[in-house]
């Protein structure tokens, strides 16, 4: 048997940091995953995202963003059942709420973004983070919402930039948009027709897809309109 799964989350106390840790219910978080992915499926999914993606946390979605405590706002995690993670407060998971992961990609360099590292640097969208170090210089962290359709793993998992990276300039509206691969409602286009397999896991489809999706949009909005013309 191996040991529970834990997640934290990062959360203020007067003028510190402190994590809150819990034993992911997976039980609970089963019961919002689609109805041909068993449980065993959703081991390995957090198996693996713990071990690759170790600080992204098991939530849920509702339309195109994350499904928030209805007290304080707080995120929404599988603590002992559906719980708020700044409050404490149990809640049940909204109709037509899905399962999803909330985390951030690695680190994506801003240096070679010329002009536009400045003004990100400047005023970071909500929930992204702007951090320095060596060797890679100034970067930044994009937060991403993945979720599960009803219909996975039949269907593809869907990943989603936060409201907020719309607002970074020369990002275009979150609209439906060919040209750099969006579908609308800030769901990234991470799949021609017939390209998905459902046994590919979330942490496979972030590493593999998704990464690369942030790496190009943040490219194109820098003025290199063939971001996404470049196969990677
Ligand atoms: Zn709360």
């Amino acid at each position: 048997m191996d040991a529970p799964l834990t997640q934290q989350f990062p959360r203020r106390d007067g003028e510190r940091i402190v994590h809150r840790t819990w034993t992911v219910d997976l039980a609970a978080a089963g019961k919002l995953l689609g109805r041909g992915a068993d449980a065993a499926r959703l081991l390995r999914e957090a198996r693996e995202m713990a071990q690759h993606f170790p600080r992204w946390v098991l939530t849920i979605a509702l339309g195109r963003d994350r499904a928030l405590c209805r007290r304080c706002g707080g995120l929404l995690v599988f603590d002992r059942g559906l719980r708020c993670v700044e409050c404490g407060a149990a809640m049940a998971a909204p109709r037509g709420a899905l399962l999803a992961w909330f985390g951030v990609l690695p680190p994506v360099g801003l240096d070679g973004l010329g002009a536009l590292a400045e003004r990100i640097a400047a005023r970071p969208p909500p929930f992204h983070i702007v951090g320095e170090r060596a060797p890679i210089g100034r970067y930044l962290l994009v937060p991403l919402l993945a979720h599960y359709p009803a219909a996975f793993p039949e269907r593809e998992l869907r990943v989603a930039y936060l409201p907020g990276f719309f607002s970074i300039p020369g990002v275009p509206a979150d609209a439906p948009n060919h040209q750099v691969h969006l579908l609308g409602s800030g769901v990234m286009c991470l799949f021609a027709p017939g390209e998905w397999q459902p046994a590919l896991s979330c942490r496979e489809v972030l590493q593999q897809r998704a990464y690369a999706h942030a790496i190009k949009l943040l490219n194109f909005a820098a003025g290199r309109k063939r971001a996404f013309a470049i196969v990677s």
